[in-house]
């Protein structure tokens, strides 16, 4: 792995704890940009803990690979799609060892299709194709878990990015919603309206509407790959009045 670059001293973005190495971490990986995306954008990062890098970094993969199939092997995002499904063919190994590492993945996935393809009542939305030549006809869960990380993860990090290195505290709370994006016009309309966007082209469109009297409460909409998928999130304080809370989420449909 290339050294990291290490920055001042200061907290982790993600977990917030003080740290004296902290590195270089990119909100979106740098593998999920487009060739297309100019070389002098900035593709945002933040200060993290090298331990937080590191866990982000297996979510991502984690989770690129099953997106995989929704960005496809035509159009602008093919570089996304090819550098995901190299990741799992031996035969672009660096070394031994890495042909056995990605040999060791396509092997737990093809497990994995094994797997879903027995099961016959799956929501069908949950449902991903992986899409390589060899594993077309299959499909892949996107694991509400590693979402749920990831979207903890990007609402830290372009927090810090859009409101001036702005930090979410434990007094807040970060929740995913997936929604079909008919049921997302409220949200969108506000962020729209109040919100500040910020978008690399062809890539990753973020928007963020912040509270105007709590920059930390928030509502976020995240447009991966061009409308190929949406997160929405908010984040809230945990003791925010329960009414108030139930009006809010009452922006957000049920998914
Ligand atoms: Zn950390």
């Amino acid at each position: 792995m290339a050294r990291r670059k290490r920055l001042p001293p200061g907290p982790c973005t993600y977990c917030l704890k003080h740290c004296d190495e902290l590195e270089r971490e990119h909100v979106f990986p740098k593998s999920w940009y487009p060739d297309s995306t100019p070389p002098n954008a900035w593709k945002w990062w933040v200060p993290s803990c090298p331990e937080c890098n590191d866990k982000y970094q297996k979510v991502e993969d984690e989770l690129l690979v099953r997106f995989a199939s929704g960005i496809g092997p035509y159009g602008g995002f093919r570089t996304v799609y090819k550098r995901v499904i190299q990741s799992v063919r031996s035969e672009f190994a660096r070394d031994r060892k890495d042909a056995r590492k990605r040999e060791e993945k396509r092997q737990r996935l093809l497990r994995e299709i094994d797997a879903l393809d027995k099961m016959t009542d799956l929501p069908p939305r949950s449902i991903l194709n992986l899409g390589s030549a060899k594993l077309s006809a299959h499909r892949l869960w996107v694991p509400g878990k590693l979402l749920n990380r990831l979207t903890e993860k990007l609402v830290r990090g372009m927090t810090y990015v859009l409101a001036d290195g702005l930090l979410i505290d434990s007094r807040y709370e970060i929740t995913k919603f997936l929604l079909r994006p008919e049921d997302a016009v409220p949200i969108i309309r506000i962020v729209e309206r109040y919100g500040k966007k910020d978008f690399r082209e062809g890539a990753i469109k973020v928007g963020r509407a912040a509270a105007f009297d709590d920059m930390q409460t928030a509502l976020y909409v995240f447009d991966l790959w061009d409308g190929k998928f949406f997160i929405y999130a908010t984040v809230m304080r945990k003791d925010i009045d329960p009414v108030l809370r139930n009006e809010i989420l009452c922006l957000v449909p049920a998914e």
